[in-house]
């Protein structure tokens, strides 16, 4: 017999955490079929692409730090939001997405799984991180897919109080990503701690996750207005 994907969890779940997730992985199933929230098509590739990929960030967190606050930026259908969120009940979690059909899916499962850790925040970082409750206010930013290194970190680092941290799932090669990064953390109060190589139970090859840690506060004027951080990325001069 095949052992469940959730078995290779890095971290321990209890039973009804494991009950929460595999509710998620229905309902993420269920609400693809009628709107399209993710390329994933099987609950096997959700398991092993996503969900573990996800609760790997949580002995990566751990290590540095333990959040009270946490920001998924562009989290979509709720990635690694959501399953943070339940291996970690004591951890606050915001869901900021554009997407209404998407903000509309987080909501269904925050309320089916009766997530009261959980709050889902409509709009798009560039607005959303210039409102008082959500300035400089987290321990933690996480992003996955959201955008390449120098924009994430425009949507990201202006969430994060001084001393926390963006963390920034990545593929097998970022050193371009980090390279193109250096003015963008100059301007926006970050310093790439660590890069570190991440790797899951069935699925082949590295990942890297980035970790950038705030060391000073991110000038007020960024993000800058919607559409503008990705448009006119905060590149090195020479790019
Ligand atoms: N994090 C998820 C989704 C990645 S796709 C995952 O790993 O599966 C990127 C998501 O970010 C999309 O849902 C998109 O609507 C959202 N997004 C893109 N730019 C955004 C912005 N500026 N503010 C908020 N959400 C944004």
């Amino acid at each position: 017999m095949n052992t469940h994907p959730l078995a290779h969890s890095p971290v321990p779940l209890s039973a009804r955490q494991r009950r929460l997730l595999e509710r998620y992985v229905e309902l993420l199933l269920a609400w693809n079929r009628r709107v399209n929230l993710t390329a994933a098509a099987s609950a096997e590739e959700l398991y092993t692409r996503h969900l573990l990929d996800a609760l790997s960030l949580v002995p990566i967190v751990e290590a540095r730090l333990i959040p009270g606050r946490l920001v998924d930026v562009g989290s979509g259908a709720g990635l690694p939001g959501v399953p943070l969120a339940v291996a970690r009940p004591a951890w606050r979690v915001t869901l900021v997405e554009a997407t209404g059909k998407k903000v509309r899916f987080l909501r269904a499962v925050v309320a089916e799984l009766a997530l009261d850790n959980v709050q889902v925040r409509h709009g798009r970082a560039e607005d959303v991180a210039h409102e008082r409750d959500h300035r400089e206010a987290y321990d933690v930013a996480v992003a996955r897919a959201l955008a390449k290194l120098p924009v994430l970190l425009e949507l990201c680092l202006p969430f994060v109080r001084v001393g926390g941290y963006v963390v920034a799932p990545k593929g097998p090669e970022p050193d371009e990503e980090l390279r193109r990064a250096t003015r963008a953390l100059e301007l926006l109060g970050g310093h790439v701690e660590e890069v570190l190589p991440v790797r899951l139970p069935q699925v082949s090859g590295t990942r890297t996750v980035i970790l950038v840690r705030k060391v000073r506060p991110t000038p007020a004027n960024y993000p800058r207005p919607p559409g503008r951080p990705a448009k006119r990325p905060l590149l090195p001069q020479q790019d």
